[in-house]
């Protein structure tokens, strides 16, 4: 029996995912362009800057960002690598509480203030509730992060997007579950007037059986509940213990373990 990881949820072969950080009242006009075609992003939000001269207000965020998902940038976005430990930890801890209290459920993911990290946030973190971290350290390509911690994207939305968004389309080697992982601000859609570019995208990588369209956590928790599979020594008893369905590949197709089941292949 030939057991692959190999599949998104019901067993599409590639997923997009879509990260936007500051959250800035352009994010209002991003959304809509995601939400017109069925794309799925997530915003990182500095939660004391909301409600100022430029940013989303806290009352709107809970109906703004309904589909997606609401993710931590810390209170001020200061850089965390510059600041005592203990103060880097309460921008998180106290940006979760206050982004928690506007969408009513836990808020698990972030991405780094101008993409600065280090190892020891990247230990220090989880314990704050912090389960994944994107970066801004470009890759170009369709890989799955090895840890969630340091998540780097495949681009920002200004490095040749429609070149890639091409090759996503076309891209042959599923087995490993391309990702293709975009992010950006959406202020600098208005700043370089190339709202265009994304209108474009989005036109481009949508209604595409293939491709799972999911927000970062999603994405994560997936990723994590097929590594997270149990098998018998032999592979033909294999428990998912998490919350979330997974799609594995048993001898070339794909096969469904449900939530908390036990399924013999
Ligand atoms: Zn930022």
């Amino acid at each position: 029996m030939n057991i692959s990881f190999i599949y998104y949820p019901e067993g599409r072969k590639k997923a997009l995912t879509m990260s936007y950080d500051d959250g800035q009242i352009f994010d209002r006009r991003l959304v809509e362009v995601f939400n017109r075609y069925g794309i799925k992003g997530t915003f990182h939000l500095n939660s004391g800057l909301l409600d100022g001269d430029v940013f989303i207000k806290a009352s709107e965020v809970s109906e703004l960002y309904k589909g997606h998902e609401v993710s931590a940038h810390s209170v001020t976005h200061p850089y965390l690598t510059g600041i005592p430990a203990d103060i880097a930890a309460s921008e998180m801890t106290e940006d979760r509480r206050r982004l928690e209290a506007l969408v009513c459920y836990p808020v698990r993911g972030m991405s780094y203030p101008f993409g600065a990290y280090s190892n020891e946030l990247m230990t220090t973190l989880p314990r704050l509730g912090i389960e994944y971290s994107r970066t801004v350290n470009s890759h170009g390509g369709f890989q799955l992060p090895d840890n969630f911690m340091a998540w780097h994207p495949t681009c920002h939305h200004g490095q040749d997007l429609m070149e890639k968004a091409k090759v996503f389309k076309n891209h042959l080697s599923w087995s490993k579950m391309p990702l293709f992982y975009v992010w950006g601000h959406s202020f600098e859609f208005d700043r370089e007037d190339n709202w265009d570019l994304i209108e474009e995208f989005c036109k481009v990588v949508s209604g595409d059986e293939s491709v799972w369209y999911a927000t970062n956590i999603e994405i994560m928790d997936y990723i994590k509940a097929v590594r997270g599979l149990r098998f018998s020594v032999d592979c033909r008893i294999v428990s998912n213990p998490s919350a979330t369905p997974v799609w594995i590949g048993v001898d070339g197709g794909p096969v469904k373990i449900g939530a908390g089941q036990t399924v013999k292949l």
